[in-house]
């Protein structure tokens, strides 16, 4: 390339002795001979004329921004790469900042205890340009001093199956144990009615077994949390659902489970021993996913196909269980099953669930600390070295939250495996009743509520 004509002020002084030579009948061949030509004029010139120049050419620099012009190999600026970093990174503290103000003040006075938190899970076939084709969606509601309230869980039909994904979907719907998209205009469902019910489901934030002072004002709805490689995909359903009902779709937020149990345990922690010194130890605790086989926590089309560790509804109930799991040894609160654990927690369904999925992933984890609380995955999580870096490195792995320019799906990974010992306390205080009763005790639940 060429080296360029350096936009000094000299350069500038030269287009206007060039302009005013021009207007005399003088004409130069080449910026050379300009540059001969007026170079004693320019030596000679007084501060005045040099600082008009200057000015010029300060000006011309920062709008053509050329000598911090960088672009990567696709041609696309550096700076505006850098932008976009920049705006996930503001978003990113910004999204600390609001959990952070949510738990810190409430764990003073133990309003914290009453606090709902929402947790939402997506299953999509596939993603289509930047959107996903969402296929199963379910959303939860628990808090520390009841733990899981209710569940709203809905398969999806998004009808048209946009031409060239075909295969994609029908993937997809193997994959994850989802029907695939009937085109009938009549089971296709209905966004509207699903975005209202969530509203609705957002507005009961807070609202019961709580002393009226402590009753929130609802200007806000509360915020949704998930996993951070489902942040994107949640998001973009309820920007689906919000433009399909013509609702604004900024008064949702989607914010990541990790950083929201990581801040609550730590505002819990009554001592520097029973906080987590590192934030991903939190993504650690719900990565090893300790009650991914507990039995009949799935929707019923899942459960009949033996494919209920992949449902969004098990998964909400799992994320759920876990943040407990952790939260509750540093409450006053006594876990009670059903409620802040599986209704029927027992050692021999759970492996022999394990037995006929053959899931092996990773090595195993290490013994975990002996102690009758209820939170021996944690206890593993922290003195598992192992687990932890790799749980490290797949947090940097996804930072940018909001624009990924990459599939998540790819990111997902299989939870280390399960051992004996990491259920041991829980199920030393119940005895099981085995598989079927489940589907129905958390109806149970509701009903009594
Ligand atoms: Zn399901």
């Amino acid at each position: 390339m060429p080296k360029k004509q350096p936009r000094n002020s000299f350069y500038f002084f030269m287009l206007d002795f060039k302009e005013e030579q021009r207007k005399k009948g003088i004409q130069y061949a080449n910026m050379a001979e300009i540059a001969n030509a007026a170079g004693p004029l320019w030596r000679e010139a007084p501060q005045s004329v040099r600082v008009k120049f200057e000015a010029i050419a300060k000006e011309e620099k920062e709008k053509r921004n050329i000598p911090l012009q960088k672009f990567t190999s696709t041609g696309v600026p550096l700076s505006e790469i850098e932008r976009q970093n920049r705006e996930l990174q503001e978003a990113a503290e910004a999204e600390k900042q609001d959990i952070n103000d949510l738990i810190k003040l409430k764990c003073f006075n133990k309003a914290i205890y009453w606090e709902d938190f929402y947790l939402m899970d997506v299953n999509y076939y596939c993603k289509v340009d930047s959107t996903y084709l969402i296929g199963e969606f379910a959303v939860l509601r628990f808090n520390l001093r009841d733990g899981i309230k209710e569940q709203y869980h809905k398969n999806i039909n998004p009808g048209h199956i946009p031409t060239g994904y075909a295969s994609d979907v029908k993937h997809g719907s193997q994959e994850l144990g989802l029907e695939m998209p009937d085109e009938d205009p009549q089971k296709r469902t209905d966004y509207i009615h699903i975005l209202a019910y969530i509203i609705d489901y957002l507005h009961q934030h807070n609202q019961e077994d709580r002393p009226n002072s402590q009753r929130p004002d609802m200007k806000n709805f509360p915020p949704i949390f998930t996993v951070p490689e489902k942040v994107e995909a949640v998001q973009d359903f309820i920007i689906q659902l919000c433009n399909k009902a013509s609702e604004d779709d900024s008064l949702f937020r989607v914010y990541r489970l990790d950083t929201l149990l990581f801040t609550l345990v730590n505002g819990l922690a009554s001592s520097k021993e029973m906080m987590l010194p590192k934030e991903s130890l939190a993504m650690g605790h719900l990565k090893q996913d300790g009650f991914k086989y507990t039995p009949g926590l799935g929707c019923q089309h899942h459960e009949d196909l033996d494919k209920s560790t992949e449902c969004a509804k098990s998964r909400v109930t799992r994320w759920a269980y876990s943040v407990l799991d952790l939260a509750l040894p540093r409450t006053d609160v006594e876990p009670a099953p059903g409620k802040h654990v599986p209704h029927d927690y027992n050692i021999e369904g759970i492996l022999q669930f394990k037995e006929q999925r053959k899931v092996r992933a990773g090595p195993s984890v290490a013994s975990p600390s002996a102690g009758p609380s209820c939170s021996s995955t944690a206890n593993t999580s922290l003195n598992d070295s192992t687990a932890s870096t790799s749980f490290t490195r797949a947090l940097r792995t996804h930072t940018p939250l909001r624009k990924p320019n990459m599939d998540f799906a790819s990111k997902l990974r299989v939870a280390p495996e399960i051992t004996e010992q990491d259920f041991k306390p829980i199920t030393s205080r119940r005895t099981g009743r085995g598989r079927g009763d489940l589907a129905g005790s958390f109806n149970n639940m509701n009903i009594s509520k």
